[in-house]
């Protein structure tokens, strides 16, 4: 794993590691969890949260009152969490939130508290870490009537739905799982995970508590949340290193925490497959466009400087064998360059490699000639993004260069590439408003493949 992992949500102060955090510690970066965010429950669990920061380079911490002990939640516990959220390596407040299951404090006091830290954490620019459990929509409602949007958050070790998870992500909050998420019997926690983009999620543990399988009854300890990880990228359909990659990249722009490599790529890697970003230059301005946002996709940063020469892209490539397919993709149309993508994917052919291209599909109206022949005996398998039924839709959400004769070159050239390209797909994203089922009805009369691809995941 080259990225190490974030646990999010760790309560080193606790008792249990009272004897061994300096091996625990140690134990988490030989398992590739570099940095770990202790979090402060009560005014002593916040001091001493604060305190381990001064004894770990890799811990940083947070400042909050948990629900359990809502009711001490007054002026002078806030005036102390202010001055200790000052300090140096404390990024957050939390964890604060609602416990309608423990019932530990009144519910009343706990309502009360909770807003309270929102409108410190507002005073002070810092991100929240929120706890629920049993008390989703409350927890909603206080979040939306205080303005939390405004810092952003992290709902932690999120036990809600689906759809709870999208009106938070919404209001800008990270969704992180613990170690429920590889419990055998929950299911309907992975489908939370399943049907979010990676790019809002966090990992974390909770520890000392709620191990993850096969650990669980046992004490939990900031290396688990390996496995955590592991079990997200296998609902994912990605690898440890994409996960950990990503969920790292989200706690540094969340926490500012963590370290992840952001220099341009012209070569990178999501699950067994090799990408090649040869350029930024595009014949559509895709409203959906990751591009216009901040380059990234899976946490790879694709935002050249200038673009890369084929003996530059060839060198980024290394050894290809190590790869399932190489594609041709990147932020921006590869088929502008259609003279490097030749000499590229042929050196690839020379090695045995399958070689993939996602295009939108108009190169034939930019060259001003078919180049499929070209491709012949270089590509494998062309992706094409189709996008929409019909040329209106696909001007308004594409936004093409070409103008309404960009949507009908893509048809021409979905008809033609077959003829020349082993395997072609059409794709659609899932935006709304989108008629995939039309979609797919018109890559079927073309004779061509179709794949829907998920809003959110798209680049
Ligand atoms: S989504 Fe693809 S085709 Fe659309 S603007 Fe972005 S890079 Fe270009
Ligand atoms: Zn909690
Ligand atoms: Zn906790």
């Amino acid at each position: 794993m080259t990225t190490s992992l974030v646990d999010t949500h760790a309560h080193l102060d606790s008792g249990q590691f009272r004897d061994d955090v300096d091996a625990v510690v140690a134990r988490a970066r030989e398992n590739g969890v570099g940095t770990i965010l202790t979090v402060g429950c009560d005014l002593p669990s916040s001091h001493a949260s604060v305190e381990l920061t001064t004894r770990f380079d890799n811990v940083w911490a947070s400042v909050g009152i948990h629900p359990h002990d809502a009711a001490t939640v007054d002026d002078v516990a806030l005036a102390e969490l202010k001055v200790l959220a000052a300090r140096d390596k404390v990024v957050a407040i939390g964890e604060i939130g609602l416990d309608f299951y423990r019932d530990r404090s009144p519910r009343e006091a706990q309502r009360q508290a909770f807003r309270a830290q929102i409108r410190l954490a507002r005073e002070l620019d810092k991100p929240l870490i929120v706890h629920d459990r049993d008390a989703h929509d409350e927890v909603l409602a206080i979040l939306r009537a205080e303005g939390a949007s405004e810092v952003g958050g992290v709902m932690h070790c999120f036990s809600g739905d689906l759809t709870m998870a999208k009106e938070c992500v919404a209001m800008g909050f990270f969704i992180s799982f613990a170690g429920p998420l590889t419990y055998p019997a929950n299911e309907a926690l992975r489908a939370v995970a399943g049907g979010l983009p990676i790019d809002v999620m966090l990992v974390e543990t909770d520890c000392p508590y709620l191990s993850p399988q096969p650990w669980r009854g046992k004490r939990c300890e900031p290396a688990m949340v390996r496995t955590t990880a592991e079990t997200l990228a296998t609902v994912k359909g990605l690898t440890l290193d994409d996960v950990a990659r990503v969920t790292s990249l989200n706690a540094l722009r969340l926490f500012g925490i963590g370290a992840v490599d952001q220099s341009t790529r012209i070569a990178y890697t999501i699950r067994n497959s090799l990408y090649l970003n040869i350029t930024n230059r595009c014949t559509n301005h895709c409203t959906f466009c990751a591009k216009f946002r901040d380059f990234t996709v899976k946490g790879h940063q694709l935002c050249l400087e200038r673009e890369p020469s084929a003996a530059e892209v060839i060198a980024a490539i290394g050894d290809p064998r190590r790869f399932e397919e190489v594609v041709f993709c990147g932020y921006g149309e590869p088929l502008l360059r259609l003279d490097l993508v030749r000499e590229v994917a042929a050196w690839l052919k020379g090695r045995g490699m399958t070689v993939r291209i996602n295009t939108d599909g108009q190169a034939n109206l930019v060259h001003g000639r078919n180049i499929l022949p070209e491709l012949q005996g270089l590509v494998d398998v062309i992706s094409v993004s189709l996008n929409a039924p019909d040329a209106a839709t696909y001007q308004r959400i594409c936004q093409s260069a070409c103008g309404e004769a960009g949507y009908a070159a893509i048809l021409e050239f979905l008809r033609e590439a077959p003829k020349y390209i082993p395997s072609v797909t059409a794709t659609a994203v899932t935006l709304p408003g989108i008629d995939i089922a039309a979609c797919r009805r018109l890559a079927e009369g073309l004779g061509v493949e179709f794949r829907e691809r998920i809003f959110n995941e798209v680049g």
